[in-house]
């Protein structure tokens, strides 16, 4: 990480995008070794030490780990209901990692987590391609009318989500229950489960198997491996 861009280091670090680091640059907000710098372009080494705000940037070993997230746990750093959160099955990592995105309480499979602010805010952004793929157990057994709506896309919260894949696994007509395979590109609020919900088939079961092209091969809930370097460039 020597002599890199100081906009490039703080977006690594989770600051900001580079684009917002940039103008906290310009707007006098961040000071290398007590020097307040404007001039964009100005390179860093490990060793310097850079403030926000007069806050020290934390500058760690960038890490990537690929977590099978159990059902019963929070996605997040910290609960104030004090339930499980992911955190606890990363115990001797010593980076400031966190979760990329969020998966529900009650819903299991691939989690990322890393220390890469840059990465994290790449892969949540809307406009970011790769597809996530879900398996949903569903109350009664969707029509394929029911399921070309969201293979076309459905309105949730007055906004049309982009346009679906689904394939049908089972159906069971005695226990009136279908599990069904969703792939979509979005990550909005609750979104697999609303898409259900709007059809009239509520989730009761979700499970996400796929992030783009990484799967959760291997590994059994609550295990997690590290991101291979070839991986981590592909998802770069
Ligand atoms: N969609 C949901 O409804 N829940 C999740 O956890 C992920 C996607």
């Amino acid at each position: 990480m020597a002599n890199e861009r100081l906009q490039k280091v703080m977006a690594e670090a989770g600051v900001a995008s580079r684009r917002k680091s940039e103008t906290l640059i310009t707007s006098g907000h961040v000071t290398v070794n007590g020097k307040k710098i404007t001039t964009l372009g100005t390179k860093v080494e490990d060793e310097d030490r850079i403030e926000v705000n007069g806050i020290p940037l934390q500058r760690e070993k960038l890490v990537y780990l690929l977590f099978y997230k159990p059902r019963g746990v929070i996605s997040s750093v910290s609960d104030e209901k004090h339930r499980k959160t992911v955190m606890s099955y990363f115990p001797d990592v010593r980076q400031r990692i966190y979760p990329v995105g969020r998966l529900d309480y009650d819903t299991s499979g691939i989690l990322l987590m890393t220390n890469d602010g840059k990465l994290a805010n790449q892969l949540t952004h809307p406009k970011y391609h790769f597809e996530k793929t879900y398996v949903a157990k569903v109350e009664g057994i969707p029509t394929n009318d029911q399921l070309e709506k969201l293979r076309h896309g459905i309105r949730i919260d007055r906004k049309l989500t982009s346009p679906a894949k689904t394939k049908v696994l089972s159906s069971d007509l005695e226990k009136k229950s279908a599990i069904i395979e969703l792939t979509i590109h979005e990550g909005r609020n609750h979104q697999v489960k609303k898409m259900f919900e709007k059809i009239g088939h509520p989730v009761t079961k979700l499970k996400r198997e796929k992030y783009g092209f990484l799967t959760l091969d291997g590994l059994q809930s609550g295990e997690w491996r590290a991101l291979k370097a070839t991986e981590i460039t592909r998802l770069k």
